[in-house]
């Protein structure tokens, strides 16, 4: 650690409005981007770096390239290009060794902004448009402002409405008060060593202000020292947390026995109406054996959507049943639950008692027969985690579609038990190096085949100007007597006005097949109307539903065959597998079009992905390449560990070994373990999202 001794080092925790350069209303804006403090600050690392060192003289460029420019910008002017939707900001750069031509696409906001008598310098790639050659998309700093000169300069992500040349500055002011000569080093050194990284405060040192001689290929393939001592950092606090979960976990014996496990599997595999698959067998196989072991079951169930989970968290709950025991499953919408409630039902009788506990059916009754034990077995959504829930002797709990909750939340429900053993199921297909990371302390099973007799779903992906003859094909289908989805996207609260004219889509669409009695759903209404209509439509008094808002996971109606999904460029590519995952549930074949407005280039790449296979997957892959993981899984999540920096696609290797190192701390040195990640929450704000507790 370097210290600099002539005069007082900035204190990392001092708040950012101890900075030059943050005033008041900056300071609010970080604060609101959740930055309070210096360190904070500067652990935002930049998302690229451009090679400034050599400032070519404009006159200079006689080839394509990539080049550092300076010069005055002259004849700004604006272009709208309306069939293609585009704005074109254009300019001639011009210094005294010559001109050239500059050309922005849709940055508007870059006409009024550009001051016709400052010196800029400009960092972009120059290409040849016939006989001239052009300087597209630089980006642009007024040079007396630029800070960094000729230099590898970092590019930082704008922070809301602080943009990348401001956030430079404010992360430079920070440096050059000595900020870095106060950050401790959390990580055991004798690791640092191991992996060859620089200490903390030398790794951020290299990333905000990059040594001269290196290569801007390396720090943009983040592929540096320094970015690996972040990474491996952010994964080992992550891994080490899991292991720590792990260990008091496993330590611990359940108090509950089950009673019969065979007999009871024996005798409700029978009387289903189809048969298990050897997937599902498997999987059985593993819950069982968890039940009948002394300590509490971890266990993630992966299953394609479709593929029968279901029906096997009902065998175990049954086996708790069976036992005198409590078995709860918690779904995340009620609509879900009460499909859940009702499938249940048909699998098991009612002798279990099995209740529906939900906001709407929370009476003091319900919640009487959890808590005296009467109901045996339930089935709920959030309000089972509500503190007047009690339960007798609660054994066993699953919760569906667990991407949905955050870990805290799987942590009350389990609170509601004595060491209940635990079965989380997700449709999401995660790949496993991303299941690794955030389940690292679940054991996983996997359902990988779906029940025989289906058909694969059709996929269509066609532009919205076909509406007419997708609907009219649609009405084909109805006439035929199948059944349809149509789902419009889901609109943020932002984007009301569309919103509106979304519904109104809905409507007219509706009013359109009104000879099919269709259901619409939106999304200001209540849950008791939603589930209401939903019925309408499973019990095939309607034949279309459609919905507004994004048709609700895991809902099964094996007769629907088609599914029309209106702006699917708006839907992640999970999101589009859930959907299509509403049919091809039966034995008819099933077709799903998804119908696009405007693509954008990552947009039309989803697309055909979503075409190319039905395997989720690979979709799932595929999209972790495209998008990253906090797309995937929906950055607003709760209990998603905050990795920043990692992706978990790239940095592989860093799992491993992070994984390894994590067991052998806390093996070896739990105390150690426990310090370190005490060490890491209030030096670099690993969020907690212990399991259990
Ligand atoms: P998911 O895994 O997506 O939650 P579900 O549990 O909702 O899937 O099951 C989908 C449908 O498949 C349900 O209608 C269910 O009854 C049916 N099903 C489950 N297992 C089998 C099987 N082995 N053979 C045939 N149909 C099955
Ligand atoms: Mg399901």
């Amino acid at each position: 650690m370097t210290t600099d001794s002539s005069r007082e080092a900035l204190a990392a925790q001092s708040p950012v409005g101890a900075l030059r350069g943050v005033g008041p209303v900056r300071e609010r804006v970080l604060r609101e981007a959740g930055i309070e403090t210096v360190l904070d600050l500067i652990l935002r690392v930049p998302k690229s770096y451009e090679d400034r060192r050599t400032v070519t003289q404009v006159g200079d460029v006689v080839t394509e390239g990539s080049y550092t420019l300076v010069g005055v910008l002259e004849k700004v002017n604006t272009v709208r290009l309306y069939r293609r939707r585009m704005t074109l900001v254009r300019a001639t750069l011009r210094s005294a060794t010559g001109s050239l031509a500059v050309t922005w696409f849709n940055r508007p906001y870059l006409a009024g902004s550009i001051s016709q008598s400052e010196e800029y310098l400009l960092h972009g790639r120059v290409r040849r448009r016939g006989e001239t050659l052009e300087l597209l998309n630089p980006s642009l700093e007024a040079k007396n402002r630029a800070g960094l000169g000729a230099a590898i300069v970092p590019i930082y992500p704008a922070i809301a409405s602080l943009g990348p040349t401001l956030v430079r500055q404010i992360v430079q002011n920070a440096l050059q008060a000595g900020v870095l000569s106060d950050i401790d080093e959390p990580l055991p050194e004798n690791l640092l060593r191991e992996h060859g990284l620089p200490a903390l405060g030398e790794a951020l040192a290299e990333l905000h202000r990059p040594s001269q001689d290196g290569t801007v290929e390396a720090l943009n393939a983040g592929s540096t020292p320094a970015h690996g001592r972040l990474i491996y950092g952010e994964l080992l606090g992550l891994q080490t947390e899991l292991a720590l979960a792990r260990r008091r976990i496993r330590g611990r014996e359940k108090k509950h026995r089950y009673r019969n496990l065979a007999g009871v599997r024996e005798r409700l595999v029978v009387g289903l109406p189809f048969r298990l698959t050897g997937s599902q067998n498997a999987v059985l196989d593993e819950i069982l054996e968890d039940l009948e072991s002394p300590s509490p079951m971890m266990r993630l169930l992966q299953g394609d959507v479709g593929c029968g989970k279901t029906v096997v968290a009902g065998v175990a709950m049954a086996a708790a049943a069976e036992s005198g025991l409590q078995a709860t499953l918690m779904a995340p919408t009620e609509l879900l639950a009460e499909q859940h409630y009702r499938s249940l039902r048909e699998l098991l009788g009612d002798r279990y008692g099995l209740r529906l506990l939900t906001s709407a059916t929370a009476t003091p009754q319900v919640r009487e027969d959890l808590r005296t034990g009467r109901a045996r077995l339930s089935v709920g959504t959030h309000a089972l985690m509500q503190q007047a829930v009690e339960f007798d002797r609660l054994a066993l709990a699953v919760i569906d579609e667990q991407h949905r909750f955050g870990v805290t939340q799987r942590r009350e429900l389990l609170a509601k038990g004595e060491r209940p053993d635990l079965l989380v199921m997700t449709a999401t297909p995660i790949p496993r190096s991303l299941a690794m990371t955030l389940y690292g302390d679940l054991s996983a099973s996997i359902i990988d085949e779906l029940p025989p007799g289906r058909q694969p779903v059709v996929t269509r992906v066609e532009s919205a100007r076909k509406r007419e003859s997708v609907y009219r094909w649609l009405e084909g289908e109805l006439d035929g007597g199948n059944k349809a989805f149509v789902v419009l996207p889901l609109i943020e609260e932002s984007e009301r006005v569309e919103a509106e004219a979304v519904e109104g889509l809905g409507r007219r669409i509706a009013e359109r097949l009104g000879s099919y009695r269709p259901t619409l759903l939106h999304g200001r209404m209540d849950s008791a109307t939603k589930s209401e209509l939903m019925n309408t439509f499973a019990k095939g008094e309607s034949q279309v539903l459609i919905a507004t808002t994004l048709i609700e996971v895991g809902v099964d109606v094996p007769e629907a065959t088609v599914m029309v999904i209106e702006s699917a460029e708006r839907f992640g590519l999970a999101q589009l597998h859930q959907l299509r995952g509403r049919v091809g549930r039966g034995a008819r074949p099933s077709t799903c079009i998804a119908m696009y407005g405007r693509l954008s280039q990552d947009a039309r790449r989803r697309l055909e992905v979503f075409r190319s296979t039905l395997d989720g997957f690979e979709l799932a892959e595929a999209d972790l390449e495209l998008r990253g993981p906090g797309d995937l899984l929906g950055t607003r999540q709760a209990g998603i560990p905050g990795l920043g920096l990692s992706d978990l696609v790239k940095h592989r290797h860093w799992i491993e070994k992070a994984r390894r190192d994590a067991r052998d701390l806390v093996r070896d040195r739990p105390f150690e373990g426990e310090s370190f990640l005490a060490a890491l929450e209030s030096r670099v704000g690993v969020q907690a999202h212990l399991a259990g507790g």
